[in-house]
């Protein structure tokens, strides 16, 4: 099967960079957001961005207009997927949301195309139970910033086919991603690793163990980590760990994974990283200095 035309949903974080690499790529994207403004400001984060690559040198102007001449903005879904023969879902993480966006793509795209999500924790399963074809329903969990970051992971939900799976292995090669294939259990691999680390952190603070930095540059420097736990963890925002902690907490039933009483603190006073100014670290528009948050000092 030759896929041509691309159907991204939903022109946040992550949808721009998918997007981008699939446009960059040579593919036809629709980019489809319910939100105009939000797909006018993706379109000028993708030049930025294709400006970067430019300055870099790993990219041409001519290629920088090649790109952005594959990518068409639409905010009506229906229309949007209706030639689609890849569909990848990147709408706000939400169970309800998404169920409902794969209802409509069930309905309006073609009985052929395969419809993939870039959940970060949602079962595949249950996305896929909600359409007529479970068997083409599957993860394509791109990392941010989806540009840069080479990995897939692709995640097989219970009933995905294998010829599916195939598809969006060599696809992803395509892109210039590493594909990586694993099943559909909470978490996956990526976050039932990584969420249990920054959680023990989060823990090893909590509990006096090490303050904000030693914690960080004993995983930089004795790990070889880019980037501390609690750093790493205001990156993604704590909102997203705590919710993807309860999914692990949930779905397998052991406490284990409950979040640390601080981290649910954090979220509740809206202390959420880097996209609210302040978590472990405070951040300052404009500055490149990490400091850590008076709070724990
Ligand atoms: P975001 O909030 O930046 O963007 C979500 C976008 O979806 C918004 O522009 C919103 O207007 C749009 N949207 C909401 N409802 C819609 C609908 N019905 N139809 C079309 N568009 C709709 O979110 P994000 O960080 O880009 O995350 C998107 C998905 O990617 C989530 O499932 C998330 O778990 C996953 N993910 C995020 C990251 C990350 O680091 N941000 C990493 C991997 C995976």
């Amino acid at each position: 099967m030759s896929l041509q035309q691309i159907a991204v949903i939903g022109a946040g974080t992550m949808g721009n960079g998918i997007a981008h690499v699939f446009a960059q790529s040579g593919f036809k994207v629709n980019l489809i957001d319910v939100n105009a403004a939000q797909l006018e400001k993706a379109v000028q984060t993708i030049s930025k961005n294709l400006d970067r690559q430019v300055a870099k040198g790993t990219l041409t102007e001519q290629q920088k207009g090649a790109t952005l001449a594959n990518i068409t903005t639409v905010t009506d879904l229906a229309a949007g997927v209706k030639t689609a023969d890849l569909v990848v879902e990147a709408a706000t993480e939400n169970i309800d949301l998404k169920l409902k966006i794969f209802r409509q793509l069930d309905e309006a795209a073609p009985a052929a195309a395969i419809l993939a999500t870039n959940t970060s924790s949602i079962s595949i399963t249950r996305i896929a139970a909600a359409t007529k074809r479970a068997n083409k329903v599957i993860g394509m969990h791109f990392m941010n910033p989806v540009p840069v970051m080479k990995l897939v992971e692709i995640i097989n939900g219970y009933a995905t086919d294998k010829a599916v799976t195939d598809i969006i292995v060599s696809l992803s090669t395509q892109l210039g991603k590493v594909p990586c294939v694993v099943n559909d259990y909470p978490g996956f691999i990526a976050n039932r690793i990584l969420m249990p680390m920054i959680n023990e952190a989060i823990y090893s603070l909590y509990e006096g163990v090490a303050g904000v930095e030693a914690i960080d540059t004993v995983m930089k420097l004795g790990m070889a980590h880019p980037m501390g736990p609690l750093q790493l963890a205001d990156f993604i925002g704590l909102d997203v760990c705590y919710s993807i902690l309860n999914v692990l907490y949930e779905g397998f039933g052991n406490p284990k994974y409950a979040p640390c009483p601080l981290l649910v603190n954090m979220v509740t006073a809206g202390y959420l990283g880097v996209k609210s100014g302040e978590g472990f670290y405070k951040y300052t528009q404009g500055s490149k200095d990490l400091v850590v948050s008076e709070r724990f000092k």
